[in-house]
């Protein structure tokens, strides 16, 4: 027998829950989830409700008695692959859930690389849902069927999309209205005008020998501000030439 499939989670009478960010993500790992988003600034924003977090068990649409989820690459070679039909009965089911203008995501190396914008544009939708593959992947006929975009955190290959998926999320829920404790937190960070940070510093004033720039103890905010724009802009030419053009292009002064 088919265990329940009603994601007990997105179930609720409360208007402010019924609002918040949903993400579902298909594993074979639910109990990956939350994982390091259970903590912190997120982990707290999901026990508020700020957003709420249902995963879909992949084995649970396994076929036969052992419930199969994976099968031999058509044509050989190594590995396994998932398999459609087990992934369409995943995906029909955690669609019936969620909105249509929440966009569904495969993490996989060969997709496009997860960004900052990406990030801002996931938060702005009303949730994800997110696929975290394992083996050699899924099958293409999945992505095809649904036209699923296929996003990666980075030009390497992990053991499975678990450990993406939260990255991807980490950075989604921080920008949701309510997440940081500072609004000006997410405007003055890394990439939010196109710019790595400038170096931070804290108390104590001297450590080791080494003070902390003393501009950031002037008390003038027009020269610190002044100090940090040069700062972030000299670390990103230095280090990520890619933005420092885009960057100037958009901004030549
Ligand atoms: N055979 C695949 C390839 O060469 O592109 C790699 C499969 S990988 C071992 C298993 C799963 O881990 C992928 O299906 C994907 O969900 C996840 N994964 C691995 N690297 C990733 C990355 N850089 N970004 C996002 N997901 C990744």
């Amino acid at each position: 027998m088919r265990p329940s499939l009603q994601p007990r989670s997105l179930m609720t009478d409360d208007p402010e829950l019924a609002r918040a960010w949903r993400a579902q993500i298909i594993t074979l790992f639910p109990e990956a989830f939350p994982g390091v988003l259970g903590l912190s600034l997120t982990g707290t924003a999901l026990k508020n409700g700020l957003w709420q977090m249902h995963t879909v068990g992949l084995r649970e649409f396994g076929e036969g008695k052992h419930r199969n989820v994976d099968d031999t690459p058509a044509g050989g070679g190594a590995g396994m692959v998932l398999r459609a039909d087990v992934m369409g009965r995943a995906l029909e089911h955690a669609r019936a859930t969620m909105p249509p203008a929440a966009p569904i995501l495969y993490l996989s190396p060969r997709g496009r690389p997860f960004d900052q914008a990406m990030a801002r544009d996931l938060a702005r939708r009303p949730g994800a849902t997110l696929i975290c593959g394992r083996f050699e992947g899924m099958d293409q006929r999945v992505i095809d069927h649904y036209g699923i975009t296929e996003v990666s955190i980075g030009d390497y290959v992990l053991t499975g999309g678990e450990l993406a998926a939260q990255v991807l999320l980490d950075a989604t829920v921080r920008l949701l209205p309510g997440v940081l404790g500072n609004a000006d937190s997410a405007t003055e960070e890394s990439f939010s005008d196109g710019l790595l940070e400038h170096p931070q510093y804290t108390r104590p004033a001297d450590w080791q020998g080494l003070p902390i720039p003393p501009v950031l103890l002037s008390g003038n905010h027009g020269e610190i501000a002044k100090w940090r724009r040069a700062e972030a802009e000299a670390l990103t030419r230095e280090r990520r030439p890619d933005l420092w053009d885009a960057y100037q292009a958009r901004d030549p002064e």
